[in-house]
């Protein structure tokens, strides 16, 4: 059997066919606002003058409700991709009738965990038009949300050391270039005087000898990206419901019925599943098989220190990459652990590894002490690259496989995904992502840029 009949055959699910395809006739059905809205307190010097000296409390971010019976779109997973498709729902369709579903606390999951890595630089086409459309929207996004996402586009250098990741990173800019994204090769000197502390002379095993730099890149704040989202999709009237896990999804005849959750049953017409590192467990329950692995990744932060670090630095052959926040800290992330596991437990193995990487690369931090660690876990695919649209079976969408890079592309795939729902088609934006690619074995080539680079 050749590898491409493989993948056909894991793929196959229990509909007998792989062939994504659009509900029917559900659109018309759509309710339009149905959700019930509220005027949400604007942010404001003003505001906050006024209430310090009226002692008007804050409202509540976003409501508690009861569990209603039906809605209109049931969104499984409260991340920063369940919400952004919930929030541009409401916003740009009006389509209010939906909630979220979270089995924990909405951020609980990968979108609270990442390192908050922000960028466009990816190697094909497809991803760098997709992720620069992300770019775009987070630079707008602390506006429209009236929420500061503290967006810091301080520029990003992926190290080359070796003459292969050289290529790659000239690769990457010419194709960065191609589609107007600023990024480009540059030499020890330059990324000298980027970052004062890295050893750029031939001493080090591995040496530097170039980096790819991307300026529009940088990092933001992961936190207020979820509750931003959350906060706008509530003032819309959407439902967004903690601690309510779904434990079975209902279909009918082929098609999406409802979903079971552990506060009660919900019948809906279309139900997206946006849970990333549980992305297969929700799939499984309608029987549409992912090509997705889960594995954790892990992260660890300093104590915080003086800034003197202005850039992400990345270095793939490391494995490591690092970044400085507001506060001074120090955020040192690297590759998924080497094996498929739902644990989101720290390990010392990982911290081992990961400090003797970054004293290969600036072995002036060597008396700075780390503060702690944790893990998330992503949903990897073959491709390095996500899974989004429709599957086999009508009314169940799918926006996975986000591995260990889909924060940065939550503005956009929420966008894309609710202009799929609303308009019953695939957006171009996300054509390439579809899931028959598997099928037909037309896989993309993300590999090298999303790796460790996030
Ligand atoms: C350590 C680390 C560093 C990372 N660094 C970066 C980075 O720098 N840049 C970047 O772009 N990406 C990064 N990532 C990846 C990024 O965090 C994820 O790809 C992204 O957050 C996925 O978002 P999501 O909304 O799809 O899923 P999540 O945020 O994981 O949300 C999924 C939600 O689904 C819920 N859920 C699961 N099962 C059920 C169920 N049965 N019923 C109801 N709810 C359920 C979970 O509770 C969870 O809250 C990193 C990830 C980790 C772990």
């Amino acid at each position: 059997m050749s590898g491409r009949d493989r993948i056909s055959r894991a793929l196959t699910p229990v509909t007998g066919r792989l062939s994504g395809k659009p509900y029917k006739s559900i659109r018309n059905t759509l309710g339009k606002g149905t959700g019930e809205k509220r005027g949400q307190a604007r942010y404001s010097a003003f505001d906050l003058f006024r209430r310090g000296f009226t002692k008007d409390p804050w409202p509540p971010v976003w409501r508690e409700h009861e569990l209603s019976s039906s809605y209109d779109v049931v969104v499984v997973g409260g991340g920063v991709h369940g919400l952004a498709i919930a929030y541009y729902l409401a916003h740009r369709h009006g389509i209010t009738n939906v909630c979220v579903l979270d089995k924990s606390y909405v951020g609980s999951g990968g979108s609270g965990r990442n390192t908050a890595i922000i960028r466009s630089n990816y190697l094909t086409p497809d991803g760098v038009r997709f992720y620069d459309r992300s770019v775009k929207l987070y630079e707008n996004l602390s506006a429209e949300l009236n929420f500061n996402v503290m967006f810091s586009q301080r520029g990003h250098l992926t190290l080359a050391h070796n003459d292969s990741s050289l290529r790659t990173m000239r690769w990457r800019a010419e194709v960065n270039k191609l589609e107007n994204i600023d990024s480009e090769v540059i030499g020890p000197e330059e990324i000298k005087k980027l970052v004062p502390y890295l050893d750029v002379s031939s001493e080090p095993r591995y040496p530097i000898l170039g980096a790819l730099y991307h300026p529009p890149g940088g990092i933001i704040r992961h936190d207020a990206v979820v509750w931003g989202y959350a906060r706008g999709a509530d003032t819309a009237g959407v439902h967004i419901h903690q601690n309510t896990e779904v434990v079975g999804i209902n279909v009918s005849s082929g098609r999406v019925t409802g979903v079971r959750t552990n506060r009660g049953d919900i019948s809906a017409p279309i139900v997206v599943n946006a849970t990333a590192g549980w992305a297969s467990l929700i799939s499984n329950m309608v029987g549409v098989r992912m090509p997705i692995t889960t594995s954790p990744l892990q992260a660890a932060v300093t104590e915080p220190v003086k800034p003197f670090l202005n850039t992400v630095v990345v270095s793939g052959s490391l494995h490591v990459y690092m970044s400085q926040t507001d506060r001074g800290e120090l955020v040192f992330g690297a590759s998924v652990d080497p094996f498929p596991s739902y644990s989101m437990r720290g390990s010392l193995d990982f911290i081992e590894g990961l400090a003797s990487h970054v004293l290969e690369l600036m072995p002036a931090l060597s008396k700075m002490r780390v503060l702690r660690q944790w893990a998330g876990l992503c949903d990897m695919t073959p491709d390095y690259s996500p899974i989004m649209g429709f599957t086999p079976v009508e009314g169940f969408l799918v926006d996975v496989g986000w591995g260990t890079y889909g924060f940065k592309a939550g503005p956009v795939s929420g966008e894309a995904m609710a202009q799929l729902i609303a308009d019953n088609k695939t957006p171009q934006i996300i054509e390439a992502f579809a899931l028959e690619r598997f099928g037909t074995g037309e896989l993309l080539g993300e590999k090298g840029a999303a790796s460790v680079g996030h």
